[in-house]
């Protein structure tokens, strides 16, 4: 059983990674389970060169240290393409042409292609969620429940461009036995229920979640990787645990700030309790 984290190469860790990061280490730790990395990138266009790289030394300078060795999403697409064939076999699939033109006026997805079973190289793959209802729980937010069609509509499993859906590959990898929790940010709330209905049709287990609240910018926009949110310092890696253990509900000694990793890693562990962090969705990062 284990716990993990899943960045995206698209930039460098920003402090709102750092603080999944680290809260998902801490959990990992508590649980006493093994602390995976996962590098997330099966999109090439979105990925940033180096950024793979750079996210591996600034965990390292931060004494984050992954078990076992580092997955990769972009050499598993045999695992995916055989959860895809499964999907198919169930029936639940379909191929999709619509433009986002013609998709531009609504909210959700409106079924358009739903009966179109014909493969043409050019067309996305969607998910038929039907009247399908998934209950989600939250170590932090309690249970929710989503009527998947009115909430999302058929979502997409592979996309136009043949690359396969982040929601289909992080179904196969999160519903792996080997993952028992899975703690991220709050951004994904809303699309776990995806994810945990591709694991009960592929028949997986779903592994618990809790959702941490982002860091935002003063005007309320998430610090993002690939928008250029300004990546932590490894040089200040030690400040950058104490800002962490705070954001993240924990009060550690003022004079922590000067501890070494070591200390502040041991401290973490031994104060980190998912209640403890804030209920709220966002925290703004004060530069
Ligand atoms: N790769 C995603 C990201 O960097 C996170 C995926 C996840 O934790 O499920 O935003």
């Amino acid at each position: 059983m284990s716990g993990r984290f899943a960045p995206s190469p698209t930039g460098p860790l920003h402090q709102g990674s750092l603080v999944t990061a680290i809260g998902s280490y801490l959990e990992a730790k508590k649980r006493k389970t093994p602390w995976l990395l996962r590098i997330d990138d099966l999109d090439g266009f979105r990925s940033m060169r180096g950024a793979r790289d750079e996210i591996m030394r600034s965990l390292d300078a931060h004494g984050l240290h992954w078990d076992g060795p580092v997955q990769y999403q972009s050499n598993r697409i045999e695992v995916y393409m055989e959860a895809l064939s499964n999907l198919e076999e169930q029936d639940v699939l379909f191929y999709c042409n619509c433009s986002r033109k013609l998709l531009k006026n609504h909210r959700v997805y409106p079924g358009t292609c739903r009966k179109q079973s014909n493969y043409q190289s050019d067309r996305a793959i969607r998910i038929s969620t039907k009247n399908r209802v998934i209950t989600c729980p939250d170590q932090l937010r309690g249970n929710r429940s989503y009527e998947l069609e009115t909430a999302f509509g058929d979502f997409i499993i592979v996309r136009r461009d043949q690359i396969i859906s982040y929601h289909l590959a992080t179904a196969v990898d999160d519903g792996s036995p080997e993952i028992d929790h899975v703690v991220r940010g709050y951004d994904l709330l809303h699309e776990t229920p995806k994810q945990q209905y591709l694991m009960e049709l592929l028949n997986l287990r779903p592994p618990e979640y809790a959702h941490l609240p982002v860091l935002t910018d003063e005007d309320g926009v998430k610090l993002s990787k690939r928008t250029g949110a300004t990546p932590v310092n490894p040089k200040n890696a030690k400040e950058n645990w104490f800002i962490t253990l705070r954001l993240l509900g924990l009060n550690p000694p003022v004079d922590a700030a000067n501890w070494e990793i070591k200390e502040l890693k041991k401290w973490g562990m031994e104060a980190w309790q998912l209640e403890l962090v804030p209920q709220q969705s966002a925290m703004i990062m004060d530069t």
